[in-house]
């Protein structure tokens, strides 16, 4: 990987460049009641709202107030990811860093429409605990945190709630209990994977690799080196073997006590994990910057998308999801 990567205007290249943000933006902005300080020139001739004020916490109460009772707050998205290994070059926050990246540019896409709620601060990651760093939470404390989350949202007067995940083993855990948010909330929610929106044949297309490998390879590590390249650490496959890593034995009795209890063990997993882990360092090394924004792109597109239908729903009074998405389901 080539140590002068910097993080170039990626900002510039997405939807929110070319949804109205921009340009239109200015005068949406101000008209929300954001400050001159929240629209400014930061990112060249094209001004955009600073992601900060569309996160939750960034807000004051009375900021918070005046958004939802100017009936102009819509929807709420909550990020959802992990802490846990990401091989030898990526920070661990990785899966919710990029989900909350993806919420954020459709909050801005649809600004000031959707609020950004408090990511996860974990999320489900079992069968990354023999690699040291990570932190799991048991499966029905992620479900409970988010619902909580929700729940707080729903109180506060947002009708529309997606639950934006980054990592792959939050999938089941939410599919899970998503049917049961439902009935609960009684509001427009749904939880999904922002790589839901890179379907396969799309991949094909845009990958170095024939076979993409999620974690850690190509595709995360593209859309690091393309937003977040200050997270990177830089690597060689000598550095890697040197290290001589084990992840199919050898594990300390700690983590074999850990990985035991509460049936969170996965060791299914173990056999060839040398070979896996390996295998996604060396993808990695594929990574470009310019696929890393294809990606992102792409997520936001289709979120922005799902977020206005899902508005529309709420609106309309209609169920969500819609009945011929959910005959599908
Ligand atoms: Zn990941």
């Amino acid at each position: 990987m080539p140590e002068d990567i910097h993080r170039r205007g990626f900002l510039k290249s997405l939807p929110i460049a070319a949804a109205g943000i921009a340009g239109g933006g200015v005068a949406q902005a101000a008209a929300a009641g954001a400050s001159p300080s929240d629209v400014g020139a930061a990112q060249g001739e094209r001004p955009f709202v600073n992601p900060r004020k569309i996160m939750l916490a960034e807000n004051t109460r009375k900021e918070f107030r005046e958004w939802i009772e100017s009936g102009r707050l819509k929807a709420a998205i909550l990020p959802a990811g992990s802490i846990e290994q990401h091989n030898e070059h990526m920070s661990m926050d990785v899966d919710i860093v990029v989900s909350t990246l993806i919420s954020q540019q459709v909050a801005l896409a649809l600004y000031p429409q959707v609020v950004v709620a408090p990511p996860s601060p974990c999320g489900f990651a079992p069968y990354h605990m023999a690699r040291k760093g990570t932190v799991t939470l048991r499966k029905e404390t992620f479900q409970a945190y988010l619902l909580d989350v929700l729940s707080c949202l729903k109180a506060h007067g947002i009708r529309t709630l997606l639950v934006l995940n980054g990592h792959g083993g939050n999938g089941a855990p939410m599919a899970e209990v998503l049917p049961e948010w439902r009935k609960v909330l009684g509001v427009t929610v749904d939880a999904d994977s922002y790589f839901t929106a890179h379907p396969i044949e799309f991949l094909k297309q845009v990958l170095t690799t024939g076979q993409p490998e999620s974690h850690a390879g190509e595709i995360e590590t593209s859309m690091y080196m393309a937003a977040f390249p200050e997270r990177l650490r830089y690597f060689s496959m000598k550095e890697y073997d040197d290290a001589k890593l084990n992840y199919e034995s050898g594990f300390s009795p700690d983590i074999l006590e850990f990985l035991g209890r509460d049936a969170r063990s996965h060791p299914k997993n173990v056999l060839g994990e040398n070979a896996r882990d390996r295998h996604r360092q060396e993808e990695a090394l594929l990574s470009k910057i310019e696929t890393g924004e294809v990606l992102i792109n792409k997520a936001v597109t289709v979120f922005v998308d799902r977020m206005r239908k899902m508005i529309a729903a709420t609106e309309a009074g209609q169920p969500w999801p819609p009945p011929a998405r959910k005959a599908q389901l």
